[in-house]
């Protein structure tokens, strides 16, 4: 019997998404229609938010939360080396010069200790960061009570790179209800919990954030009149007050992610369960599954196993190659943003955040998605079984 391939992961569109879709393909506007105020009104009351700006990408809206903030030459900004690229780059693209914090060796998010460690020494040398960027990796919502305190004391922005997190809670507050945070920002690429195909949000509760988050994502063009510097010569004026973007999302792909958010409880609940099945089932062997704090309460974008040195008789290379052979799609992530050949130029080296190069070299992201049957997951966990035990 061949099996059909399990990617690591898979978006889930039904007939109710496809229709959503060709209703806008009919309609007079493919973008800036009536849709992206629809999709930020349901994402932004859906997470508990004021306001809500989609975007072409979550890397788009990383750029613009992050000049939203202020930042620029001369600025620092620092993330979590264990993440996508993206997190880091945003504040590249200002002209300011990135930066890293360990990570927890439980969560494998941004360290709390080593957070106010590195805060410590950069205000004595004058040279604190203007943002901060936690990452909620795997949709584990990083520890922002102790951040947002720290963030405060020094007058930082938090920008919560949430690209993994929607549907999640913290402390009892919905992931992107900025209750701990400037901005948020999500991702609605295929792979993560919902998608628009491509997509991203940043929500916030503060206005003059928004104004200029509206204004960056296209051109920096305002038409509305308490903004405008000049006299207008007519109904026709816009004025561009600064130097911004096309970064909007098209209506296609708003009715797509509104249609999303709908089905978003069902994508969490089925998630969930199935990294609950995965613990159960890992128990016994000599593999390590997530730790989740207490406040926490993900959506679980990513499961990942690590297979520790010195615990598991097998190393993670093996592991994701006899996988692939037996049909199962794995990822790893991250390999630590600081170990990039463009970052080394920039004058990072192994050796600077243990941690994270410790944990990427015994991660694994198994598969979960919604779709994904039980009878799926349990013939990868055989596989793994299996595959220990050879
Ligand atoms: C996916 C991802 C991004 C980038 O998202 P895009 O929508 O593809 O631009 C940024 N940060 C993290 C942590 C991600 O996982």
């Amino acid at each position: 019997m061949s099996k059909r391939w399990i990617p690591y992961a898979r978006q889930s569109v039904n007939l109710d998404d496809v229709d959503a879709v060709v209703r806008v393909l009919q309609s007079p506007n493919l973008t800036q229609g009536p849709n992206i105020d629809e999709f930020e009104r349901a994402v932004a009351e859906f997470c508990g938010s004021k306001y809500a700006v989609a975007c072409s990408s979550a890397t788009a809206a990383l750029h613009i939360a992050c000049l939203a903030a202020g930042l620029g030459e001369g600025d620092s900004h620092w993330t979590s080396p264990n993440t996508f690229v993206a997190s880091a780059n945003c504040g590249l693209y200002c002209g300011s010069q990135a930066d890293f914090v360990d990570i927890d060796p439980h969560t494998y998010n941004m360290s709390v200790a080593a957070l106010a460690a590195k805060l410590d020494r950069a205000k004595t040398e004058g040279r604190l960061p203007k943002v901060l960027i936690p990452v909620d990796f795997a949709g584990q919502s990083a520890s922002y009570r102790e951040i947002h305190a720290f963030a405060r004391a020094h007058g930082i922005t938090v920008i919560a790179d949430a690209s993994h997190a929607i549907g999640g809670s913290y402390l009892g507050k919905r992931v992107g209800s900025n209750a701990f945070s400037d901005m948020t920002v999500f991702s609605f690429h295929p792979v993560k919990i919902i998608t628009s195909g491509e997509g991203g949000m940043v929500l916030t509760n503060r206005e003059d954030l928004y104004e200029k988050l509206v204004r960056l994502r296209s051109h920096g063009i305002t038409r509305e009149n308490r903004f405008l510097r000049f006299e207008p010569d007519g109904p026709w004026s816009y004025e561009q007050l600064e130097l911004g973007f096309n970064y909007r999302m098209t209506d296609l792909q708003a009715i797509l992610g509104l249609s999303q958010v709908r089905r978003i409880d069902e994508f969490v609940k089925r998630r969930k369960y199935l990294v609950e099945r995965y613990n159960a089932l890992f128990a016994g062997m000599p593999v390590r599954t997530p730790d989740c704090m207490d406040e926490a309460d993900p959506a679980w974008h990513l499961y990942v196993l690590r297979l520790p040195s010195g615990v598991s008789p097998v190393s993670r290379k093996d592991m994701y190659l006899a996988l692939r052979e037996r049909g199962i799609g794995t990822n790893v992530h991250y390999i630590p943003v600081h170990l990039q050949p463009y970052y080394r130029d920039l004058g990072f080296q192994p050796g600077q955040f243990p941690e994270a190069e410790t944990y990427y070299q015994e991660c694994l992201s198994l598969p979960l998605y919604f779709e994904l049957t039980d009878a799926e997951q349990d013939h990868v966990v055989d596989s793994i079984r299996e595959v220990l035990r050879a």
